[in-house]
This record gives structure tokens, sequence and C-alpha cells, in this order.
């Protein structure tokens, strides 16, 4: 926005404009304002002046007299009740006429002049100057989108932002599924030849100040394409039924500039869920926009070139008609920096500012783990200002260690970053998890695990893969999956003699796991095949009922406990037999925050080192 000035200036010019309008109006339909000095004299004077024949001409109007002597000079005075006075005017010679008539124009003329005239011109001038604002802003480059002008609003700007994959650091796998779609941007014809379709939308998700935006206009640098960015907040701030008109008017300009991006950010703004009219009718305005966006998504040819990307971090919140086949039916997530996607992004952001040659950027990313890639924007900018405040000329290693704990301090209430204690119990937690999954055979093997926070709430978290999906689950594998949910729990306590909270959300899993293997899969000897629980509500998550006596219930429960219990120490059993790898890969993951399924079972394969790691 480098043009803040112009429309300023141009305000000016149109306050001028229309006072010298306003002036000239006055001079013309109330010409008498502006002539000459009116005396006012008493009713006496203008009686004796009228006696001694020294008027010449009269007026009068329902609340005063205006006259004029023999030499020109103008006098008003007040308006009496006197029958005589036409009389002694005629009398005197004088020249008179009253009110009605004192406006020799026609009354039609006189309302349009006085009245109409101003408006219509005032209009016209505002018009004027706000088709030539549009213009200078439209054509202005850099400037990303804004809402000016006509009702159906000319908003988006092709902008010529120079941003490349290389300025987003880490998120390889978002770029990856990103390339594709730069890919078709730059051959069409290749993909149209084969007759594939490409996904006409793409939604980035993931946590603030990760770089979803920033993904999106690398896209657009990378593609080398008009790129059309729009918030969607901006839909909604709008008059009523300007929304679904803006969202129609994009996809007009989008479609006559094919190939080109189109980027909406912050979906979430108008892709909420629509709920059945709760307190009469909800937002129709923004269902109404949404409605639009739907509409426009599939009334378009996606072979012509059109992209649509989105980004959001609230996915769970959008309307699952937006996430429909044909619509954003690609996700890419994209997540917190791990220990080199930070180091990579504290880099990047580094080229900007001037540095010490000394500085150790993986202790400064080790520091700040948890931490997304705004803030590491912001560490980097918060050590060239402590460099400036400290006077010196580059940015030290001390400077980054303090912005570190200056971001990360007010940054901590919101999210969680974990102490190095923490970070020590979560691998162990979750090493614990994916290594008695590895040791029964018949478990899947881990995908990747990561100690990173989520915003989900969750310390670390163990993605497995099923080898292969099935729907029927043996007795054997239903156990080792419970022993794999009680193996985060048993490796706590194997290393360090001591439980902690991190374990909820397994013992809730496995509890529900070794309650259904009772109650409803007929898996335990006492009961046998006798269905306690019936689900309800299939569709919508599914309730458990139990259709048993309250003793049935109590023995229910022991049963249960003692399934999990079994299934506790097996995983014990088998992770105290591998102690020397829970070690290892555990130290693995602390260092690098995350490790893929290859890694971990690279170093579950290899040879034993012979000493004995310590914890
Ligand atoms: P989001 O849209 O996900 O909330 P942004 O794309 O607006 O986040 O990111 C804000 C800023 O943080 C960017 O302008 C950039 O300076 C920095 N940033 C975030 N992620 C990265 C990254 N992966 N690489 C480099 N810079 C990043
Ligand atoms: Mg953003
Ligand atoms: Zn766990």
């Amino acid at each position: 926005m480098d043009e803040p000035k112009k429309p300023r200036k141009s305000y000016i010019s149109f306050w001028l404009i229309a006072l010298a309008v306003f002036i000239l109006l006055q001079m013309f339909v109330f010409p008498r304002i502006f002539s000459q000095q009116v005396t006012q004299v008493s009713y006496d004077t203008f009686i004796s002046m009228t006696e001694q024949r020294q008027i010449d001409q009269v007026e009068i109007e329902s609340d005063q007299i205006t006259f004029t002597d023999t030499d020109g000079n103008l006098y008003c005075t007040g308006v009496l009740d006197d029958p005589t006075l036409i009389e002694r005017l005629y009398n005197a010679g004088a020249e008179f006429q009253s009110e009605i008539e004192s406006d020799s124009t026609n009354p039609l003329l006189y309302i349009l002049i006085s009245y109409v005239l101003p408006i219509v011109l005032m209009v016209l001038i505002f018009r004027f100057f706000s088709k030539k604002m549009a213009e200078r802003m439209g054509s202005g480059s850099g400037s990303m989108a804004f809402g000016m002008g006509k009702s159906n609003a000319k908003v988006y700007v092709k902008s010529t932002v120079g941003i490349r994959f290389d300025d987003v650091a880490g998120e390889e796998e978002a770029k990856e599924l990103l390339t594709e779609i730069v890919d078709y941007l730059h051959k069409p014809e290749r993909y149209k030849e084969i007759g594939a379709s490409v996904p006409k939308g793409a939604l980035l998700v993931g946590p603030p100040g990760t770089g979803k935006t920033l993904l999106a206009k690398a896209v657009a640098g990378e593609a080398n394409v008009p790129f059309f960015s729009i918030s969607g907040s901006e839909f909604v701030e709008m008059f009523v039924g300007m929304g679904a008109a803006k969202m129609r008017d994009l996809f007009k300009q989008a479609n006559e500039k094919a190939p080109c991006i189109v980027f909406i950010d912050e979906i979430d703004t108008i892709g909420k869920k629509r709920d059945a009219g709760q307190f009469g009718g909800g937002n129709d305005e923004r269902e109404q926009t949404l409605n639009q966006l739907l509409t426009e998504m599939d009334g378009f040819d996606g072979s012509k070139g059109v992209v649509i990307l989105a980004a959001t971090n609230r996915p769970e919140s959008l309307d699952p008609a937006l996430l429909r086949p044909g619509r954003f039916d690609r996700r890419i997530p994209v997540d917190l920096p791990d220990l080199q996607g930070r180091i990579d992004i504290l880099k990047v952001h580094a080229k900007k500012i001037k540095l010490a040659g000394n500085v150790d950027f993986a202790a400064v990313a080790r520091t700040a783990s948890g931490a997304s890639g705004a803030d590491l924007a912001n560490i980097i900018n918060e050590a060239a200002l402590r460099a400036v405040r400290m006077g010196r000329s580059t940015a030290t290693q001390e400077d980054l260690m303090e912005s570190v704990e200056t971001v990360i301090a007010g940054y901590q209430k919101k999210n969680r970053v974990l102490s190095n204690k923490e970070k020590l119990t979560v691998s162990y937690h979750e090493v614990g998890h994916a290594l008695v999954a590895a040791l029964q055979s018949q478990s899947a093997p881990v995908q990747k695990i990561t100690i990173i926070p989520r915003t989900s709430g969750a310390l670390g978290y163990t993605m497995q893969v099923e080898e292969d999906e099935h729907f029927l689950l043996t007795k054997t594998e239903l156990e080792n999956k419970i022993a794999t949910l009680t193996g985060g729990r048993a490796a706590e306590e194997l290393i360090f003699h001591e439980i902690t909270t991190g374990a909820s959300n397994d013992i809730e899993q496995a509890t529900k796991l070794a309650r259904s293997m009772v109650g409803r899969f007929g898996m335990s000897e006492e009961f046998g095949m006798v269905a306690m629980e019936s689900m309800q509500n299939q569709y919508l998550g599914g309730d458990a009922n139990l259709t048993c006596s309250m003793e049935t219930q109590t023995k229910i429960d022991k049963k249960v406990a003692e399934i999990i219990h079994t299934q506790y120490n097996r995983a014990m059993a088998l992770l105290k037999t591998h102690t020397a790898k829970l070690h290892e890969i555990a130290k693995y993951l602390y260092e690098n925050e995350t490790i893929t399924g290859e890694e971990f079972m690279q170093i579950l394969n290899r040879p034993q080192i012979a000493q004995q790691p310590t914890a």
C-alpha cells in the first residue's frame, strides 16, 4: 500500500469544488444576500420616507418589507398590520410588489434549481472522484485486495509478490502436495491429454502462524499466474447481499483470467457449519455467501485452470459440503515445524538481518520447541532490535537466546511449550507405544512419532498405519491394541519409576476396547456370547447402552480391569527385554522431535550397541 496520499488529495479537491458550487448557487439563486448592505430601519422611518417620496421600490414579504430609496440604498423593516400602506405607497408613486411575485420565475424551476440541482451535482462529483480513486488503486501493483466502489466491488488485484517455495522453510510435505498444483498450472495440456482432473480446491490447514498464507503466495509466485486473494472476513463485513455478489464477481474475474489462483484466507469465517435455523435463521448473509461459493465451485470448469486454495486453522468447524469431492477435497496439513524445520526457518529469516558469524541456529531452535514459523520470524526480529538497543551492529547468539525468552514467554501462556524434562518423558512414553506395537508381529508398525505439541492438546503422538484395512479384528489383535495403548504408561514407569497424567487418552481408549470385548464381542470366558451392550446413534459417534443388571455390570468392570492389567504387564515385559532399544529410540526422538517409521525400524533392527545409554 504505497498510495494513502492520493485518495486524500482527491478528497480535498472534492470539497473545494463542492464549496465553489455552493457559492455559485448562492450568488445566482439567492442573489440578494451577496448584493449590498441592508440597513434596518423602524416602521415609522419607512412611513416618513414614503411620505417624502424618497422610496423607489418596495417588496412586501410575510415577515419583512425591503425597499430601496431613490439613491438605490437597500433598507428593510418589519411588517405591521397596516391597511393604509398600499394606498400610501401608491400615492407616493413607489413601485411595489408582494412576495409571490417577487420570484418572478416559475416556482417549479425555482425548486429544481435550489434543491435538486445541488444534490445532483454533489452526487455526480462524488461518483466522479470515487471512480477515479478506484481506478488508481486498481492499477497499483502490490496491493493484494481491497473493497471499494461499485456495489459488486471490483476487488481482486493481480499481485506480483515474488515469494517462492524457497522462502517457506520446512513444510516439505505441504510443498510437495502444492508442487503438483504448480505443475498443473504450468502444463495443463499434459493433464488434459490423459483425462486427469486436477483437484479444484486445496485446503491448507494448520495452527496460526505456520505459513499457510505464505505457502499460498509461494504457489502463485512459482506458478507465475494471476493470484486473486481475499479474506473470508471481507465477505462478511459487507452489506446484506453483497457477500454473495462479491463471490460471484470474484469467480467471474477468475474465469476471465484463467489460468489463475484464487486464494480465500480464513475460510472458516464464511464456511462455518450451517446449523438448522438456530435463533431465527442464524446468519443468513454468511449462509448465502457460502452457498454462492459452493455453486461457483461446482459451476466452473476445472480444466480451464482455475485453482482454488483456502486456508483455515479451524478445519473442524467447516461445513461438510465444502469438503466434499469436487470442492476442497484435498487437505494439505501445515503443522508446527520440528527441530530441522525450525532451524531452516530461522535461517531463512536470518538472511534479512546482520548476524555475528558464530551463531548456532540449532541451539536457538532447540530452546524454541513448539514455536511456529511466525514466532521464529519474530524471534529473529527481536534479536535484531535487541542488538540495536545494545548499540551493536550485528545480532549475536545471546540476542537470539534472549529474544526466544521474550517471544516464547508471551506465547507460553497461549500454547504449551514443553520443558526438557517433560520432553524426555513424552519421548519415552511415545516410543513405549511404538515399541510395543512393533514388537507384536500383528500390530501395525508406526508411521511417524512426534513430540511437537499439538493444538489438540496431545503432547506427542504416534501415527500408526494399518497394513491393510480390515474390519474383522481377532481377539489377539484387540489384545495387542490394548497392549500398545498401555505401552506409553509402561515405559514411563519402567524408566522413571513415576507415572504422569499423559496417559489419560490411552486409558480411555483401552477401556473402551476392553469393555467392547466383554460386552459386545463376547470375548470373555465368564460371559461368553451374551450381549450386554447395544449401540445407539451409530452415525453420531455411538453411545453404548448397558443392557444388564447391576451385579453383572460390576463383574464386567472387574473383567475389563483384568484385561487391561494383563496387557499392561505384557507390554511391560516386552519393554523390559528391549530396554536398550527403548533408550536408543527415545534419545533419538528427544533430539530430533520427529522420527519416521523407517528411521524407527532402522534403529530397532540394527545390532545392539554395546554400551548402555544413560537416560
Ligand atoms: P498463517 O497464515 O499460517 O497463520 P502466515 O503465512 O501468515 O501464517 O505466516 C506469518 C509469517 O510467519 C510469515 O509471513 C513468515 O514471515 C513467517 N513464517 C511462517 N511459517 C514460515 C515458514 N515455514 N518459513 C518461513 N517463514 C515462515
Ligand atoms: Mg494466514
Ligand atoms: Zn500415550
